[in-house]
């Protein structure tokens, strides 16, 4: 299953490898660095059979590490404990979380639980730019001697029978008709005994694999989107390693989501909004909906006088352990945010994405010591996983978001049964469906919005508090090359231009927090019109539209935001 049209007929270079991890956030950077001591461990012991590292890859899709990383972003350090001893005294940390406080909005108004909920309770935990560390941990990766390819985007999956042989990287110079420009160089075909797919959430690869190999979960995948902006404010506003999270407004109670808001050094914020991409009304804008949880009395308060200096999304994979694909087969694991491993009752997911990084990188290590790539011997990641905290973790919270499908006050309901039952509740397997199928048609709701009007429609922003996407986009640092084919596949684009104009109402201009799609007027209706350079690789469109006919390749690489700092 090829998504994205590569030039037929070039002969394109070859290159073996024993490892190649595509993606270089947390997960993949743990992996690899992880392997690499096991490695030198080895060699150590064994001299006369040394392991190389010299045919290890890290493929990363940004022109630098960490570009593309965007996170809330709290790390829990048990992992890190594991993978770097002492990593405290030089990783880069912003804070320590010294205060957690949770609260209930309504439009006016704001209630504080008199308890932090436990798994909210972040005590330990710190506040960091995912942005910063990930470039620290590409730093001990590069000098333990393990190659990070930046700028190359995994683009198909190279595939022999049942066996994954490798990734072919992305064809750079192509112009807008998939025609070669005059700097066209052919991606590699990098051909790999073991691909680990750590792409993040919904990643591209990712996605081929388990199309092809039809591998589901036992329930399908749901996501979020998290809208985020960094705000320098006045000084005593929100303490370094504070820690705010709401529930509620601007939502209602049948929207999943939440926000959170972190003090950093320096008097800055993070704050962001998560909305559950499972949502009924095709006009919500999760990008308007940030811009109206500001508009609250108490953050308007918080952010008043200040400055928003950055913006980004990202989708997060919310499902959780029934979720979760097979994480192993012949010649591949899948990592990180890509496999699911995030925990949503916690809103935190760089533990475990380190974690599984680790534990694949221990799976990948067994195997070049045995020259054992086999989809059996790969399958020791799945046990390696249900044999760690992971599991202790995920297995807890297996049915949290689930029990949210049909609004908040039953989730709150299922989530104290859950805490009862060692995260059973009334049922082993809470079921959950795919949340673009949830979206209702415009006949079968209200004109106006009923009670979700607030959530509706773009923002028009005032320029000092709130923002349009445009302007919001200016701050994300997003940048592509302009003359390339357009990375955002529409499959049939009659669908928009006609069912979906009357069903929906083009929800794509709508979920999409970058502005890329819009509706033309033609003269005898409506065209959809795409603006790839915006897009800033959230990948919502992917997941949320209706009829699923939008798929999200890589652009050339290199291309895409700049979170440098976030
Ligand atoms: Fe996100 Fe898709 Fe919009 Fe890109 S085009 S910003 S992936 S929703």
């Amino acid at each position: 299953m090829i998504f994205r049209k590569t030039i037929e007929g070039v002969e394109r270079p070859q290159m073996e490898a024993d490892v190649t991890i595509v993606g270089g956030g947390p997960a993949g950077m743990a992996c690899a660095l992880r392997l690499s001591q096991l490695i030198d461990r080895h060699n150590r012991r064994h001299p006369d059979a040394p392991l190389s590292k010299e045919n290890i890859y890290v493929l990363e899709k940004a022109r630098e590490v960490g570009q593309h990383c965007l996170s809330g972003a709290l790390l829990d350090p048990r992992s890190m404990d594991e993978l770097l001893p002492g990593w405290r005294d030089e990783a880069p940390l912003d804070a320590e979380v010294s205060e957690e406080n949770v609260y209930f909005l309504t439009k006016d108004h704001d209630y504080r639980f008199p308890l932090t909920p436990p798994p909210l309770e972040d005590h330990g935990n710190y506040v960091i730019s995912i942005n910063r560390f990930v470039k620290w941990l590409a730093e001990k990766v590069e000098q333990a001697g393990i190659t990070v390819f930046t700028g190359f985007a995994g683009s198909e999956l190279l595939v022999e029978g049942e066996r994954v042989t490798g990734v072919r990287t992305d064809d750079k110079g192509v112009d807008k008709q998939n025609q070669p420009k005059g700097n066209f160089e052919p991606g590699y075909d990098l051909r790999s005994k073991i691909t680990v797919m750590a792409e993040g959430s919904r990643g591209s690869l990712t996605k081929q694999l388990v199309g092809r190999f039809h591998l589901q979960g036992q329930n399908p995948q749901v996501y979020g989107v998290g809208v985020k902006e960094l705000w320098e404010v006045p000084s005593g506003r929100v303490r370094e390693g504070e820690v705010i999270y709401t529930m509620g407004w601007p939502l209602t109670t049948k929207e999943y989501g939440g926000a959170w808001i972190y003090g950093s050094k320096d008097n800055v914020v993070s704050l962001g909004y998560v909305t559950g991409l499972d949502y009924e009304d095709p006009r919500l804008d999760p990008q308007r909906v940030l811009q109206q949880f500001k508009q609250h009395p108490m953050i308007a308060h918080l952010l008043e006088g200040g400055k928003m200096i950055r913006y980004g999304a990202k989708s997060l994979p919310y499902g959780g352990w029934y979720s979760m694909p097979p994480l192993a087969g012949h010649g591949w694991m899948i990592v990180g945010d890509s496999a699911g491993f995030l925990n949503s009752q916690r809103l935190k997911g760089i533990h475990l994405a380190i974690k599984s990084g680790m534990l694949a990188a221990e799976t990948a290590f067994e195997a070049m010591v045995e020259n054992n790539f086999s989809a059996q011997k790969l399958q020791d990641f799945k046990l390696k996983v249900d044999t760690s905290w992971i599991k202790d973790e995920l297995w807890q919270v297996r049915n949290f978001h689930q029990g949210f499908e049909k609004g908040m006050l039953h989730g709150l309901f299922h989530t104290a049964l859950q805490q009862m039952t060692g995260g059973r509740g009334l049922y082993e397997v809470y079921p959950t469906h795919a949340g673009h199928t949830r979206m209702k048609r415009l006949g079968e709701l209200p004109a106006d919005g009923g009670d979700r009007a607030q959530l509706l429609g773009k923002a028009k922003g005032d320029g000092r508090l709130t923002f349009d996407k445009l302007t919001d986009l200016y701050h994300s640092g997003t940048k592509h090359e302009e003359d390339q084919p357009a990375h955002l596949v529409i499959h049939d684009t009659n669908i928009c231009n006609t069912r979906c104009v009357a069903e929906f109402g083009n929800p794509c201009q709508n979920f999409c927090p970058a502005n890329v799609y819009e509706m033309e007027e033609t003269n005898g209706g409506k065209a959809i019109h795409l603006n790839p350079s915006n897009c800033v690789h959230c990948k919502t469109c992917d997941i949320m539209d209706p009829y699923e006919i939008i798929t999200w390749v890589p652009p050339e690489g290199g291309g895409g935001p700049n979170y440098d700092g976030m």
